[in-house]
């Protein structure tokens, strides 16, 4: 796998691949534990765009992420609400939405926010969900 920052070895992980819809963007996120650990808890909200997109998010270092096709800066980028805090990013040409990320570097600005549902193989019955009420923050 590529090199530069990998999860402690002590820890058990497991690199996904994962894609949009149509293919322009490829990319393998790295998780520790891995997403069938029931300690690995994957971010079920129900917030105005959480329930839109369907995100299902888990919160890795930056990175994690390793594009193998397109690039982060290729993404469409959408902000809302008064202060545009999040970023979501969605492909141009499917519109899957992949990620979320922070825009103020001072704030989790080095985590990129990951819609697991854009990964390969895995089955999302395995997964341990936390249940947030984005809703009503
Ligand atoms: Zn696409």
């Amino acid at each position: 796998m590529s090199s530069g920052n990998t999860p402690e070895s002590s820890k058990p992980s497991q690199t996904y691949t994962a894609s949009c819809h149509c293919g322009r963007f490829k990319y393998h996120v790295t998780h520790s534990p891995p997403l069938s650990d029931p300690e690995a808890s994957v971010t079920n909200c129900n917030c105005s765009i959480c329930s839109r997109n369907g995100y299902l998010l888990i919160y890795v270092p930056e990175s994690f992420v390793q594009f193998e096709k397109g690039s982060h800066d290729e993404l469409t980028k959408y902000t809302f609400g008064p202060k545009h805090k999040i970023a979501h990013y969605f492909c141009p040409s499917c519109g899957t939405s992949c990620f979320a990320q922070s825009t103020d570097p001072n704030f989790y600005g080095d985590m990129k926010v990951v819609n697991v549902r854009t990964f390969h193989d895995l089955d999302l019955k395995s997964l341990t969900l936390k249940e947030v009420d984005g809703k009503n923050f």
